[in-house]
């Protein structure tokens, strides 16, 4: 089964994929997480990565969908993936199409995250990551920081702060997402693969909530 995860920065998708990543067995493979891992690497492709990400913008198509291309590649997401973060461009998102008709697949489902812009400027700003990219355990200072603090609960690795969740960056890649993503709301609604949800806690919605309902919906449906 093949997942797209939809929704502006700090909507919940890398908590919700990791979520499902466990409850429906499916791997989780983010964008953003391949982009660190190879910055912190210092790869050439790094460095390209990162002059784009430190200013809150998108990294070219050419390059992310070459990334994703390949990784759909390997042999432990030949049964399905959970894509989080990627499409993130209309261009993006054809190339996807096209890949997987390839291969005789498709996206099944895109599960589109909402959240209030002043939880999520809230939000970034008390995001806290693990460091190891092999863990890449999300808190928060706030609603979910670690039992000791600056110290990773499941791996013990250093937790910090990410370099482009700074509230200047976070206000780039709130606009980058309503004028590129965005559009891909409607591209697969047309689709038929949408599947709408509020993360917010004004309504009591938090990821883990909302990954339990996505559980239950996939379970329960033809996929
Ligand atoms: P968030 O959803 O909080 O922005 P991600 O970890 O998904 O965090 O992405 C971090 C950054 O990596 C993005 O701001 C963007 O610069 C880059 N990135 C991730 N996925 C893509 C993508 N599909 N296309 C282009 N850039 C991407
Ligand atoms: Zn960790």
């Amino acid at each position: 089964m093949i997942i797209v995860m939809l929704g502006a920065p700090a909507t919940g998708k890398g908590t919700i994929a990791g979520l499902l990543e466990k409850s429906l067995n499916i791997p989780q493979v983010s964008t953003g997480d391949i982009f660190r891992k190879m910055i912190k690497e210092k790869t050439e492709l790094g460095k390209l990565a990162d002059s784009y990400i430190s200013k809150g913008n998108l990294v070219p198509d050419e390059v992310t969908i070459k990334i994703v291309e390949e990784r759909l590649n390997q042999e432990d997401v030949k049964n399905g993936i959970i894509l989080d973060g990627f499409p993130r461009t209309v261009n993006q998102a054809q190339a996807l199409d096209e890949i997987l008709k390839a291969k005789g697949k498709k996206v099944d489902l895109v599960v589109n995250l909402e959240t209030p812009k002043e939880e999520i400027i809230e939000r970034v700003v008390s995001r806290r990551v693990c460091s190891n990219p092999e863990c890449k355990a999300i808190y928060n200072v706030i609603m979910n920081p670690p039992k000791v603090d600056g110290i990773c609960d499941i791996c013990g690795s250093k937790v910090i702060q990410r370099d482009d969740d700074t509230e200047e960056t976070i206000t780039k890649r709130l606009s980058n997402y309503f004028e590129l993503t965005e559009p891909l709301v409607e591209y697969y609604k047309k689709q038929e693969k949408l599947y709408n949800a509020v993360v917010s806690k004004s309504i009591n919605k938090l990821g883990k909530d909302v990954a339990k309902d996505i559980e239950e919906y996939v379970k329960k449906g033809d996929f």
